[in-house]
């Protein structure tokens, strides 16, 4: 006999627990199949140990520029396993709350690995549980490349895995986990290579970005090797040996991870048996209601490949949640405008249209308003580091379609600008604001 739900959510992280909690408040009956830890990707291997180790980094970084400010301050040392042992705590508490948090709103949750068994229904450890909706938010992981010797190497798992700070790493990726990571390992003194196949690091984010960002990790002593296809990593005495195809060869390295991306956690679901359409990397196809294929079959986080962010995961879990259970028939997440930071050093912000995608599709009623400055932090120190914004308009009106910052405090300056251009503002509405000085935030509110 099965045992019978409302919903059955398939993934404990971020997408899963908000449509699971959502959708219990409701006042309906809801399973939650988790196969690992609660909180999935961003909470164990993801935004909170990451961002605990940009913090870090950050900290390193205030470090150097301490004496400019007076202080007479020497570091004795980093301890890389100290702050591992209480990153994990922390986590582990997190764990707690997000179990707390299910059975608070009375969810049930079930550890094990769930399989669809059709529209209604999921097996997860040897026992049947059926529902009328059955969502599948179970996440991705990092790829692993299938060049020779790639077991050597680590991916962003691993990194949270290390016990040691590695001495000389080489970074293989250009895209959000690449630039992230690498910083991170630079800032706290290790020798950092990163590798790209193509010119440039984030290459669907707009232009002065991407030379904003690679100047300064190239500033801080990141050796970026461009045009580089790696051909196989090697084990040798002095440490691993990475090659590439054009010849480049860096050795003496403890670490190499790989940041080529991330791929659907699909391949064990049951999907095809169950109708469930896949694009060719395996990600879950919806409509912009969550549904797929299969009425009763929803999806909603990585699972589909849309953006890879965990406010869109709760977003779109929430906004499913609504639809289904809270009389909200037309409640869905829109997935324009979805502002995203990258934690860089310093960071990077990003809303909208880039101006080259404004131009192709606005084409000449398109203007775009682009500073670049020493904000007052680094005008004062010896080193400099420069900050960078673009606002990209359209139409005589001069509605803002994108926004691109670089540079100290753009993570959380974004965040309200975000919501400017969601509400339609024109630049006309930017000069109008009053500036806030001084600030890296006014010069979005004085550009000429
Ligand atoms: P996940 O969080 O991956 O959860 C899926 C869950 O499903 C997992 O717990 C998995 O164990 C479980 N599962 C898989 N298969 C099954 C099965 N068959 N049965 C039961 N359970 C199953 N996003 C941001 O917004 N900001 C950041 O700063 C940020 N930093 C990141 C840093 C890194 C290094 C990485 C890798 C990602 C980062 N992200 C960040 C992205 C963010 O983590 C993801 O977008 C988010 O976690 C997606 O949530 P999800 O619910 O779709 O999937
Ligand atoms: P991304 O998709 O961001 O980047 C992967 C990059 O790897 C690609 O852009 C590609 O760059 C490069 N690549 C792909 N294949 C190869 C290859 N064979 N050889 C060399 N390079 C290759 O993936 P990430 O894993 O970095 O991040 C996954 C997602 O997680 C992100 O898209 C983001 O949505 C989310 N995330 C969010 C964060 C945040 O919000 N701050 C932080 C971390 C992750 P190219 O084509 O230019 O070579």
């Amino acid at each position: 006999m099965a045992r019978q739900f409302d919903l059955i959510v398939l993934g404990g992280g971020s997408g899963g627990i908000a449509l699971a909690n959502r959708a219990a408040s409701h006042g309906v009956k809801v399973a939650l199949v988790e196969a690992g830890r609660l909180g999935g990707t961003c909470v164990n291997v993801g935004c909170v140990p990451k961002k605990i180790m940009w913090n870090t980094a950050s900290i390193a970084h205030v470090f150097h520029e301490a004496g400019d400010y007076g202080f007479t301050a020497r570091v004795e040392r980093f301890d890389w396993g100290a702050l591992k042992k209480s990153r994990d705590d922390y986590v582990a508490w997190l764990n707690g709350r997000y179990q707390a948090g299910l059975e608070k709103n009375r969810v049930d949750w079930i550890r094990g690995e769930g399989r669809l068994g059709g529209a209604n229904e999921v097996a997860v450890n040897g026992e049947r549980l059926q529902a009328a909706h059955v969502a599948i938010a179970t996440g991705g992981r990092p790829v692993v490349p299938a060049w020779k010797g790639a077991g050597l190497g680590i991916t962003s798992d691993g990194f949270f895995e290390l016990e040691r700070q590695p001495r000389r790493v080489a970074v293989v990726g250009a895209g959000y986990v690449a630039v992230e990571l690498a910083g991170v390992f630079r800032a706290l003194g290790s020798e950092v290579a990163l590798v790209l196949r193509k010119e440039s690091v984030l290459r669907s984010f707009d232009e002065m970005l991407q030379q904003a960002v690679m100047r300064e990790m190239a500033a801080d002593g990141i050796e970026i090797h461009t045009n580089a296809h790696v051909r196989e990593l090697a084990r040798a005495d002095a440490g691993l040996t990475l090659r590439c195809a054009e010849g480049l060869e860096i050795s003496g390295l403890d670490c190499v991870l790989w940041a080529v991306g991330r791929a659907p956690n699909t391949g064990a679901l049951g999907l095809p048996a169950a109708g469930v359409q896949t694009d060719e990397a395996g990600h879950v196809l919806t409509d912009e209601l969550q549904n797929t294929s299969i009425p009763g079959i929803y999806a909603v986080g990585d699972v589909t490949g849309r953006e890879a962010l965990t406010p869109v995961a709760i977003a779109a879990g929430r906004r499913l949640g609504d639809r289904l259970f809270g009389g909200q028939p037309d409640r869905k997440l829109e997935y324009a405008n979805i502002p995203t930071v990258i934690f860089s050093h310093p960071p990077l912000g990003t809303v909208g249209l880039t101006e080259a995608q404004a131009r192709s599709r606005y084409g000449d009623t398109v203007r775009a308003y682009r500073t670049e400055f020493t904000p007052l932090y680094y005008a004062f120190t010896r080193r400099k580091v420069k900050s960078a914004m673009k606002l990209v308009t359209v139409g005589d009106e001069q509605r803002i379609v994108g926004a691109h910052l670089f540079g100290p405090g753009s993570d959380e300056m974004l965040q309200g600008f975000a919501v400017a251009i969601r509400m339609g503002a024109s630049k006309r509405d930017f000069d109008d604001t009053v500036a806030i000085h001084p600030t890296s935030a006014e010069e979005l509110v004085t550009m000429r």
